[in-house]
């Protein structure tokens, strides 16, 4: 029997959370009376496939992830707690610099409460295959390119849009390759995903996989109803 690849997961709670308009970052809020960050970190934990968590908290609240998730919630597989960066990218960076260049990495929105096993298997059995695949859904909405004063440019056929989720999973190696190439370039703009920046630094394909309506990322106040709902569920 060969032996399971490594997988660690990097879960991202190093942001603001500036749309959501509170004092208390987003991560922290709760849900049915546990953090939002509380959700995907037990998903992690508790999934055969993960055997590490790297944690990556906004910078200075690393003590405060250690003990208010890491300790009250058991969470043993967190083996890192990372400071996180300006920008998504930057803090995604600084997690992978903590990963070996072997298996397979897991990056996952710590703002996304409502992944789950069976999503998280999919993605395996996906990455074994394609090395680079990014949990999404197709769109519901008709989409929109519009410009600076909200002209329409063009109606892309939605037959062909999905909406991007995380976890985004792939071989170390190639991804860390990938976010190294960015990190050297003067400026990054709108890398909002992983898979962005392995399309675009090695041109590798990356393959979409079935994620869930329900794996909302909490952004803004409405977003909270809706979770509320999906975690008293
Ligand atoms: O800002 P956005 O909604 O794209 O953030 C997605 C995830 O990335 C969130 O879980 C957030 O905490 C994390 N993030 C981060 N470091 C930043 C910005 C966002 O870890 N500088």
């Amino acid at each position: 029997m060969t032996e399971k690849p490594h997988c660690t997961a990097i879960v991202l709670a190093g942001g603001r959370g500036r749309r959501m308009g509170t004092e208390v970052h987003k991560q922290y809020l709760l849900l049915a009376d546990k953090p939002v960050l509380f959700y995907s970190l037990n998903v992690f934990q508790a999934s055969d496939l993960i055997d590490e968590i790297i944690l990556v908290a906004g910078e200075g609240e690393e003590e405060y992830c250690r003990e208010n998730f890491v300790r009250r919630f058991y969470l043993s597989k967190v083996g890192k707690i990372i400071s996180g960066g300006r920008e998504r990218y930057h803090s995604v960076w600084n997690g992978l610099k903590n990963v070996e260049e072997e298996g397979y990495v897991f990056i996952h929105d710590g703002a996304r409460p409502f992944v789950d096993q069976e999503m998280l298997a999919r993605l395996y059995e996906e990455v074994q295959i394609h090395k680079a695949c990014a949990a999404g859904m197709p769109v519901k909405d008709t989409i929109k390119v519009v410009d600076e004063n909200c002209n329409v440019r063009d109606t892309p056929d939605r037959s062909t849009l999905w909406a991007v989720q995380t976890p985004q999973v792939f071989e170390a190696g190639l991804v860390k390759r990938a976010y190294e190439m960015l990190m050297q370039e003067e400026e990054c703009h709108h890398v909002t995903d992983d898979a962005k920046v392995v399309e675009e630094m090695l041109h590798y394909p990356v393959k979409l996989v079935q994620g869930s309506y329900e794996n909302i990322k909490i952004t803004t106040p409405d977003d909270l109803v809706i979770g509320e709902a999906l975690a008293r569920r």
